[in-house]
């Protein structure tokens, strides 16, 4: 008999997995969708205002490295799908705090891994496990070559080094034990509700302000950019048509020197303000570098690109315009985030 597909979505309060979120719930109409977010500083539930009156959508406030409550909420609702994205996401606080995130990144995986194998024993018809992951694990680049699904793992930061081991767990949960699997690993993202300390969204507010726009080291670091939408595009496209224990690499094919997506986005700004050309870029200022930072980063999404016939629908001229010209429209989004007023939020929608 036909039965409604469970989705569960962790991390779904956060920057990409509202984006997710919104995407498969306006296109799936008959799928219930869950979103399991421990509201961390950097989740926002007023990332889902829209929809949250939705009938198949539920929200559930609850940590992924509560074992008990993550086993009890797996018992009760029988996910048929996970897509797990909920972790700790900046380098920058891997760096001061490397145990929170192999608690929540490791663990945490963990617990899922384990909650999701328990209900389904070996029934594994219709399920699967689909781990968010990011192009860092492969640690860095030089001037040349690209990151493909081959690429050997060699994380350098914390961050990366969680995440890379989550990754390892889901594989070898799929080898091991027969647990229907995907991963996919994708570049930088930017857009729309990504939290202020990322360095987009950072420095369009540093411009509104007229605050000083640190660039780390010389601004020769190198970045690929995809917008979040195109991102949670090639997700819908992976969960649907994607081969069960296969990896795919997800990229903009648009690398940008830190320095030169500044000098871009100082200009868009200029215009958006209407600031003499040029003012924007005198707050750029050089700051010590990060340690163990990584050159370069560059996806070769070829196998997406050719397999799934996925490409960006924008470019990032585009992109970051969308996102700029949001940031503007969302001024109150941005300052109850600096402000912390939206910690409130989740107590005033759901007491
Ligand atoms: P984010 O920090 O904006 O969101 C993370 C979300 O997870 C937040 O809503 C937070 O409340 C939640 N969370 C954190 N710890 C939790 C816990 N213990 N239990 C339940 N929920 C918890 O991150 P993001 O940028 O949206 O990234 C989402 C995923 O995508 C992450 O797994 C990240 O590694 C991956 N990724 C991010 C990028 C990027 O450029 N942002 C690129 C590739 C992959």
């Amino acid at each position: 008999a036909y039965k409604t597909k469970k989705v569960l979505v962790t991390g779904g309060a956060g920057f990409i997995g509202s984006h997710v979120v919104r995407t498969l719930l306006n296109k799936y109409p008959d799928y219930r969708m869950y979103n399991l977010d421990a509201l961390t500083y950097a989740g926002n539930l007023e990332n889902l205002n829209d929809i949250e009156e939705a009938i198949n959508y539920r929200f559930i406030k609850g940590d992924i490295t509560d074992e008990t409550f993550i086993n009890q909420l797996f018992q009760e609702l029988r996910f048929d799908v996970v897509i797990h994205l909920a972790a700790e996401s900046h380098v920058d606080r891997s760096i001061t705090d490397p145990n929170a995130f192999a608690r929540t990144n490791i663990l945490g995986t963990m617990n899922l891994l384990n909650a999701f194998k328990s209900i389904w024993k070996n029934d594994w018809e219709g399920k699967l496990f689909y781990h968010i992951s990011t192009d860092e694990v492969f640690g860095t680049l030089g001037d040349t070559g690209f990151f493909t699904e081959e690429t050997a793992y060699a994380p350098n930061s914390p961050y990366s080094a969680s995440k890379a081991s989550s990754d390892h767990f889901v594989r070898a949960y799929g080898e091991t034990y027969g647990l229907p699997y995907v991963i996919s690993n994708c570049s930088n993202n930017y857009g729309p509700n990504q939290f202020p300390e990322k360095l987009i969204p950072l420095f369009i507010n540093n411009i509104i302000n007229s605050k000083p726009l640190p660039v780390y080291g010389d601004g020769n670091y190198t970045r690929d950019w995809l917008y979040v939408e195109d991102h949670a595009q090639a997700i819908d496209l992976i969960l649907h048509e994607g081969k069960i224990g296969e990896t795919y690499a997800i990229g903009g094919f648009n690398e940008w020197k830190n320095i030169d997506l500044v000098i871009l986005l100082c200009r868009l700004m200029d215009e958006k303000l209407g600031r003499k050309a040029g003012s924007s870029e005198k707050l750029i200022t050089f700051v010590k570098d990060r340690p163990g930072h990584d050159l370069r980063y560059a996806i070769d999404a070829s196998k997406i690109n050719h397999e799934l016939n996925w490409k960006p629908s924008v470019t990032f001229e585009q992109g970051l315009q969308k996102t700029i010209d949001w940031y503007f429209d969302n001024q109150e989004w941005l300052d109850n985030i600096t402000s912390g007023e939206y910690q409130n939020y989740f107590k005033k929608q759901y007491s």
